[in-house]
C-alpha cells in the first residue's frame, strides 16, 4: 500500500490542455468525472 501524505493529492491530466492538475476540494464529490483542470478548459473542450 502507498503511504498518503496530506500534500500528496491525486492528480490527473487535463483532457484539453494536457497539463497535470491536482485534486481540489470542490471536486471532492465528483473527482472521478473531472476531466479538465478548469472551467475554461471545460468550455473550450465543448466547442
Ligand atoms: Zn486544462
Amino acid at each position: 500500500m502507498k503511504m498518503r501524505r496530506k500534500s500528496d493529492l491525486p492528480t490527473k491530466i487535463c483532457a484539453c490542455c494536457n497539463r497535470p492538475f491536482a485534486w481540489r476540494r470542490k471536486w471532492a464529490r465528483d473527482w472521478d468525472s473531472v476531466r479538465f483542470c478548469s472551467e475554461r478548459c471545460r468550455r473550450e473542450a465543448r466547442t
